[in-house]
C-alpha cells in the first residue's frame, strides 16, 4: 500500500471545485443565484460557444465594497449564514460560500462590482492567482465574467458537449429560475443573437405568458392551498389537457428549482384519474415550505432538499391539484378506451375494421381504438405460424399458445417493435408518407426547445415532420408522417422533440423512430378485442427476431413445452 500524502491546496482546490462547477450551466446557475441573493432586479446574461468561451452575469444588485469583493473568492466565505443554526433556515439561494472560489479556480475570471456613488473595483483572477485589482468607477452591480472555463482542467473540458447543446442547458435553467424570479427582468444571448429578454412582471402568469406563451396559459388552471404551515400555489394542466411526456413538470421548494420525487409522484397520482391514460400533467408549482422543515444542503448543485415530513408535502401538492379541479368545476373524466371525439376518417375505418391492414403497410391498427373486447367472442383463432391468441391478461399482456409452448407478450412492447420494423422500412426509402397539415399546427416553444429544433431539424425533416418559423417563439407544423392523428400529431412532435432535447438520440434516425413507434404504440392497460390481438400477434411472429423491442426490452416470455411436461412431470410425446 503506497503511503498516504495530503494533496496540494492547488489539487484539493480544483476537486472541490468539481463538485459544484461540472459545465457551462453550473456557473450560470451560482452566478445568477448571487444575483438574485443581491436583490437584483435585472439580471442579464451572455454566453459565446455555449458558456465554454465566455459567460457574462450583469445584475443591478447590491454589489460588493471591495473588501468583501476580495474575501468572496476564498473558499467557503459567505455573507448570507454565520453560524451552524443557521444552516437550518436558509432563505438565500446560495449560503455555501464556494460557487466563486470554485468557479475561479477553474477559468479566468473578471469580477466589477460597486456599491454604488463613485466607488468600485475590478478584480483580475486566473485559475487560482490573483492577477490584478483596480479601482473603476461603475453603476451599482455586479458583472462577473468567466472565461475559458477549464482551461486548466483538461480532463472536464473533454465531457463537454457542442455549444448548442450546452447553450441550451443555461436557456432551460434560466427559463425555469425565471419563472420563480418573475418580477426580476431576465435576458440571454448568444454571441450576437438574443435568445429571450423578459422584462420583470407582477405575477406568475404573466411571467408563463412571456416564455412560453398564450397556448400554455389557456391550458393551465391554477392552484392554491394551505394546509399545517405549507401552502402550495401555481398551475398544473386543467384536465383533460396534457401533454404525452413530463418534460413539462417544474416543481420550487421556497422559490428554488428543484427534481423532487414527493412533489412529483403527487402531482402524477393527483392527475392519475383526470387524464388518459397516456397523457401527463403539465405543471409550475411552487411550495412553500418551513425553512426549518426542509434541507437544502444534501446536494452540492442544491437541486435537491429532503424534507423532515415527506408525507405532508406528498399531501398538501396532491390536495392542491384535488382542490383547483374543484374550483375548474369542468373536469371531464375521460375513460381509455373512447374513441376520440374528432376521429378522422382514417380512423374510422380502422375502428371499423380492426386487425386490417386496409391495403398501406404502415397502419396502426391497434391504435385504431377498435371495439371494447366483447363478451362471448369467438375462441382463438390459428394464426399463421401456428400461434393462437388465448386472452388477454391484466390489460397489458397477450397469452398466446402454439405446438412449441406458451406466449406472454407484452403488448405495448410488441406493438411498437411491430411498427418500428415498418417506420425503418419506410425511413430506408427516405419516403415518408407525409400528410399535409391543412390548418397548420401552431404551438409556441421555450428557448431551449428552439435550440433543439433548429439544430435537429433536417433529422425532424426525413421522418415526416416540417415546422416552420411562424414569428417570435411561435411554430408552426406544417407537415408531419401520415400515419399520425391531426390530434396527435403537435402531442408526439413535442415529446420527440424533448427526446432529443435529453440527447439520448445523437441525430440518429433509427432512434428518433424508436421513439416515434414507442408513442404510437398501443399502451399497457388498453383492453385489446381479439381480432387486435390476433393481428398484432400474427405481425409480431413474421419479424425476424420477434423477442427484443427497439429499445432492447424483452417483448415476450416463453414456457417450452417441453418444460412444461418436465414439471408436471407428464411424459413428452
Ligand atoms: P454564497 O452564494 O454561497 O454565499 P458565493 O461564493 O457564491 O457563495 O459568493 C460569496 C459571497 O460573495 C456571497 O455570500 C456574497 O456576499 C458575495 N457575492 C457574490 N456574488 C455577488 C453579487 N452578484 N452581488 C453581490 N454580492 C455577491
Ligand atoms: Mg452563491
Amino acid at each position: 500500500m503506497p503511503k498516504i500524502a495530503l494533496l496540494s491546496p492547488e489539487v484539493s482546490r480544483k476537486i472541490a471545485a468539481g463538485e459544484v462547477i461540472e459545465r457551462p450551466f453550473s456557473v450560470v446557475k451560482e452566478l445568477v443565484e448571487n444575483s438574485l441573493d443581491a436583490g437584483a432586479s435585472s439580471v442579464r446574461v451572455e454566453l459565446a460557444a455555449g458558456g465554454k468561451g465566455v459567460i457574462r452575469v450583469r445584475d443591478d444588485g447590491c454589489g460588493m465594497s471591495r473588501e468583501d469583493a476580495l474575501l468572496a473568492f476564498e473558499r467557503h466565505s459567505t455573507s448570507k449564514i454565520r453560524e451552524e443554526a443557521d444552516l437550518e433556515r436558509i432563505a438565500t439561494m446560495g449560503f455555501r460560500g464556494e460557487a466563486l472560489a470554485s468557479i475561479g479556480a477553474v477559468s479566468r475570471l473578471t469580477l466589477r462590482t460597486s456599491e454604488g456613488g463613485e466607488g468600485g473595483v475590478e478584480i483580475e483572477r486566473e485559475g487560482d492567482r490573483l492577477a490584478a485589482v483596480r479601482d473603476a468607477g461603475l453603476p451599482r452591480g455586479t458583472t462577473v465574467e468567466v472565461r475559458d472555463l477549464f482551461f486548466n482542467l483538461p480532463a472536464r473540458l473533454k465531457f463537454l458537449k457542442s455549444d448548442s447543446s450546452e447553450l441550451s442547458q443555461s436557456a432551460k435553467w434560466l427559463t425555469s429560475i425565471a419563472c420563480a424570479f418573475f418580477e426580476v427582468a431576465f435576458s440571454l444571448s448568444h454571441g450576437p443573437r438574443q435568445l429571450f429578454s423578459w422584462p420583470g412582471v407582477r405575477t406568475l402568469k404573466e411571467r408563463l405568458y412571456q416564455v412560453y406563451g398564450k397556448d400554455l396559459v389557456d391550458r393551465l388552471m391554477e392552484a392554491d392551498y394551505a394546509e399545517g404551515g405549507s401552502r402550495v400555489f401555481g398551475f398544473a394542466s386543467r384536465p383533460p389537457s396534457g401533454r404525452a411526456d413530463k418534460s413539462q413538470q417544474f416543481f420550487y421548494v421556497n422559490r428554488r428549482p428543484v427534481k423532487d420525487r414527493i412533489m412529483q409522484a403527487a402531482l402524477n397520482q393527483a392527475f392519475r384519474p383526470l387524464l388518459e391514460k397516456n397523457q401527463c400533467a403539465e405543471a409550475f408549482l411552487f411550495l412553500e415550505h418551513p425553512l426549518g422543515e426542509v434541507d437544502v444542503n444534501v446536494h452540492p448543485a442544491k437541486s435537491e432538499v429532503r424534507f423532515r415530513d415527506s408525507q405532508a408535502v406528498f399531501r398538501v401538492v396532491q390536495r392542491s391539484i384535488d382542490k383547483a379541479v374543484l374550483d375548474e368545476g369542468t373536469v371531464k373524466v375521460v375513460p381509455f378506451g373512447q374513441p376520440p371525439e374528432t376521429a378522422s376518417p382514417r380512423a374510422a375505418v380502422e375502428d371499423a375494421r380492426p386487425g386490417q391492414l386496409i391495403g398501406d403497410p404502415y397502419a396502426r391498427p391497434l391504435a385504431g381504438r377498435g371495439p371494447a373486447p366483447a363478451a362471448g367472442e369467438r375462441p382463438g383463432v390459428s394464426q399463421p405460424g401456428g400461434v393462437r391468441v388465448l386472452g388477454q391478461y391484466l390489460a397489458m399482456y397477450i397469452v398466446a399458445s402454439s405446438e412449441d409452448g406458451i406466449f406472454v407478450i407484452d403488448q405495448h412492447n410488441a406493438h411498437e417493435k411491430v411498427l418500428f420494423e415498418k417506420y425503418k422500412e419506410i425511413g430506408r426509402d427516405k419516403l415518408w408518407p407525409r400528410k399535409l397539415a391543412l390548418i397548420p399546427i401552431l404551438f409556441d416553444l421555450p428557448p431551449s426547445d428552439v435550440l433543439s429544433l433548429e439544430e435537429n431539424r433536417d433529422l425532424l425533416a426525413a421522418s415526416g415532420f416540417r415546422v416552420e418559423e411562424a414569428g417570435g417563439r411561435t411554430y408552426a407544423l406544417k407537415e408531419y408522417p401520415d400515419i399520425l392523428r391531426d390530434e396527435e400529431a403537435q402531442n408526439i412532435f413535442l415529446s420527440l422533440l424533448a427526446e432529443i432535447k435529453r440527447e439520448k438520440l445523437d441525430g440518429r434516425q433509427d432512434k428518433l423512430l424508436a421513439t416515434l413507434a414507442c408513442k404510437t404504440a398501443v399502451k399497457a392497460g388498453e383492453p385489446l378485442s381479439r381480432p387486435q390481438m390476433e393481428h398484432l400477434v400474427e405481425e409480431l411472429f413474421r419479424l425476424p427476431r420477434p423477442g427484443l423491442c427497439p429499445h432492447g426490452r424483452p417483448v415476450l416470455l416463453r414456457m417450452d413445452r417441453g418444460q412444461i411436461d418436465k414439471s408436471l412431470r407428464r411424459p413428452s410425446n
